[in-house]
């Protein structure tokens, strides 16, 4: 599946202090004028890709030339290809280094992107003549064969930051001679629940060094973070535009918590939805809510942060083998994965935040296909989803669905569970509302 050709009136924007327009008017871009080696169009070619995404067009000749470079562009716009390509091209002019050393580090915040970035990695560099060594690491699996593997260092490795720290201290890997450091989703890895592990890395490289960060957002309080890393960068924005935004149809429907899970197997069986991301707020949950699916006649499964890695692994495979047809998942699944043919995204628990409105409805409508996005809304979380509408500057209707209309509310409502910015419940809290959520789910059998 290809992304949409991208016209002379594509909106794509590079800046270099100001904003410079990127593409003349009926001379689309191709990857050839890129500059990019024979070895790796024939890759690109076998993906399947004809023109180069504005994001790819935008960030490739910065990289090429060594620039650091800040590249902000929609869920799904092609970011893996934007910067690996470049990447790829630049390594294989040189060789590595003897010692334990690493050329290439790229940082993500979950496995499961790790572990599909490296995959595409694998398969851009499939034709180079010498093969690049390739390493994706991260926690949760046995670090011996990790430790084994960096033996004789490596020329890209794909990381979340607790591992490969686990790594350095053990001294299986050294830092000083990486050449470029790419954070991808980099506002989560900037924000508080990995900024120590961050900094430990950063302290660690180069001064010199290439810096790039990729993302569909940066919030402001990341952004002086972000800018403090990089040196003279390259911003690459790719402004929104019919070519570029995702093809995302984005619904709100009215309903009691209670009734969520009723709802969501009623929408799956009247709309007929092939393949469902639900995302929910709680491992519990996710559980709780596959396991009602299930007995509805189903097939669901869960993901989450406490499954093991195989059984992570095996969710997410099975869900993309089109083997499970709804995956109800936390967080965890909210960035970066590329799901191909993901018709449907549910948020049956709202996320906390704007920014995770946005990652979330991202793994839907992607290279160019079309999306839905549905958020179940109750009394108690109204103004917060009106809060997600007003930063992400929409308004939707909303909806209710006939036999699942919310009872009429008596008493004020309580401040929405999951939160409001700056009012985030504790874990405690959180474990609390998910056990007291179970038994009032959908009376009756489901
Ligand atoms: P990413 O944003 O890197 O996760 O990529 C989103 C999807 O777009 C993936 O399925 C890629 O394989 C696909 N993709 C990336 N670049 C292109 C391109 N130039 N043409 C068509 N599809 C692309």
């Amino acid at each position: 599946m290809g992304l949409p050709i991208h016209e002379s009136h594509s909106r794509c924007v590079s800046r270099v202090g100001r904003l410079v327009p990127l593409q003349l008017s009926s001379h689309p871009m191709t990857f050839t004028s890129l500059q990019l080696s024979i070895p790796l169009l024939r890759a690109i070619a076998e993906k399947g890709y004809e023109t180069p995404t504005p994001i790819q067009t935008a960030a490739i000749p910065a990289i090429l030339r060594g620039a650091d470079v800040w590249a902000s562009a929609q869920t799904g716009s092609g970011k893996t290809a934007a910067f690996a390509l470049p990447l790829l091209q630049r390594l294989s002019a040189n060789r590595r280094e003897p010692g334990r050393f690493v050329r290439t580090l790229i940082l993500v915040p979950t496995r499961e992107l790790a572990a599909q970035i490296g995959e595409s990695i694998r398969r851009y560099s499939r034709f180079l003549p010498e093969p690049i060594k390739l390493l994706v690491v991260y926690g949760g699996v046995s670090i011996n064969p990790q430790m084994m593997a960096l033996g004789g260092g490596a020329d890209i490795i794909v990381a979340t930051p607790g591992r490969l720290l686990d790594l350095v201290s053990q001294n299986a890997v050294s830092l000083s001679a990486v050449q470029t450091v790419v954070l991808d989703e980099a506002d989560r890895l900037l924000a508080l629940g990995f900024a120590a592990e961050l900094g430990q890395i950063i302290q660690r490289l180069p001064g010199k060094r290439q810096t790039l960060l990729f993302s569909a957002t940066f919030p402001p309080p990341v952004e002086a973070l972000a800018r403090d890393l990089l040196r003279d960068p390259v911003r690459v924005e790719v402004a929104a535009s019919p070519e570029t935004t995702p093809d995302i149809e984005q619904r709100a429907i009215e309903v009691d918590a209670p009734r969520r899970a009723q709802l969501l197997r009623h929408l799956i069986q009247t709309h007929g939805w092939t393949r469902v991301l639900v995302f929910v707020g709680t491992k519990y949950l996710t559980e709780h809510v596959a396991d009602k699916l299930r007995r509805g006649g189903v097939l669901a499964e869960a993901l989450h942060g406490e499954l093991s890695q195989g059984a992570r692994t095996q969710a997410l495979a099975d869900f993309k083998a089109s083997k499970i047809q709804v995956l109800v998942a936390t967080d965890i699944a909210a960035r970066g994965i590329d799901i191909e043919q993901l018709p449907v995204v549910v948020n049956f628990d709202l996320p906390r935040s704007a920014t995770d409105y946005t990652h979330r409805i991202g793994r839907t409508g992607r290279a160019g296909e079309r999306g839905v996005a549905v958020s179940f809304i109750s009394a108690e979380t109204h103004a917060h989803f009106q809060l997600i509408e007003k930063r992400n500057r929409v308004a939707l209707p909303r909806e209710q669905i006939p036999g699942f209309e919310p009872q009429p509310v008596t008493a004020p409502a309580p401040p929405a569970p999951g939160g409001i910015k700056g009012r985030r419940p504790s874990k405690k809290d959180r474990y609390r509302a998910a056990e007291a959520r179970p038994p009032a789910e959908d009376p009756g059998p489901a």
